[in-house]
């Protein structure tokens, strides 16, 4: 500590460092003076005053007790994103952008195809593929209005037109319609799975799902097929040991070309498959 000048950005940092992760006290003090992260390196002998200096301690004493800093600065990343997030939605994973990617392949550009994100949190999804597909129309459900408040403040400020809210658990917002491509990432940890300890400031509507943490996608493997189009695509994400059960169950509700897809850390993640017809 600098005992000369306390109050400088670039002392202020370092004590925080040995706290928390430097990257998270980045941002939070990022966050605390309204700047990219990038203007502190810059700025390290700016003096820091008192008020900046009272809430940055506060959100290190959050963020050091294991809050996540996407809720303790209200945003997290995802795809070209920088998405509003709070304690009713699910935090983004950088793995859930492979299920964009799989399902960016399987929709063409040309038509305006019909698209669900079924439990959508805070959008992230359903926006992205809303924005890499203009001419897609774009349905997003959740159980959770907190969640669909700050999905729906997403879509608005990336000025997205072409997507659509419906509160209410996976298909009950759906009824009677059908889509080209059905996408989500549900809840899949088991209930009495410790990683939950974790994950504790999240929903755990949005995280666990049942004995076996497959409750969610055996309801959307059931219903899907009833909600598809002929050639139309289910995608779910899933934990990385429920590859196989996730194929079976996928199977078993009658879809084809069935496969697992694996992460950047080449685990198992998202299991697909497409309707006959
Ligand atoms: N991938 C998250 C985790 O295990 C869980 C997300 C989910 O249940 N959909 O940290």
């Amino acid at each position: 500590m600098n005992t000369h000048n306390p109050g400088r950005i670039d002392a202020s940092l370092r004590s925080a460092g040995a706290r928390v992760d430097i990257r998270d006290a980045e941002l939070l003090l990022a966050h605390v003076l309204d700047k990219p992260r990038s203007w502190l390196f810059a700025h390290g002998d700016d003096a820091l005053s008192p008020d900046a200096a009272e809430r940055f301690d506060a959100l290190i004493a959050r963020c050091a007790a294991g809050e996540p800093v996407a809720y303790l600065i209200g945003r997290r990343g995802f795809w070209k994103f920088d998405l509003a997030v709070d304690a009713a939605t699910l935090i983004p994973r950088p793995e859930t952008e492979l299920l964009v990617e799989l399902a960016l392949a399987r929709l063409s550009n040309e038509a305006s195809l019909r698209v669900a994100d079924l439990g959508t949190g805070s959008g992230a999804i359903a926006l992205a593929l809303a924005h890499e597909r203009p001419r897609a129309q774009v349905i997003a459900t959740d159980a959770s209005s907190g969640a669909l408040a700050i999905a729906r403040a997403n879509a608005q400020a990336l000025g997205l037109a072409n997507i659509e809210f419906r509160h209410g658990d996976w298909f009950m917002p759906l009824a009677g319609e059908r889509f080209d491509l059905i996408a989500s990432n549900p809840p899949y940890i088991a209930d009495d799975d410790p990683h939950l300890q974790e994950l504790r400031f999240e929903p755990g509507s949005a995280l666990a799902s049942g004995a076996d943490g497959l409750d969610a996608i055996r309801v959307i493997a059931r219903d899907a097929p009833a909600h598809l189009v002929p050639g139309g695509w289910l995608l779910l994400e899933h934990g990385w040991e429920q590859g196989a059960a996730a194929r079976a169950l996928l199977s078993a509700a009658g879809f084809m070309q069935v496969s697992t897809e694996r992460d950047l850390e080449d685990r198992d993640r998202v299991t697909l498959g497409r309707m006959g017809g």
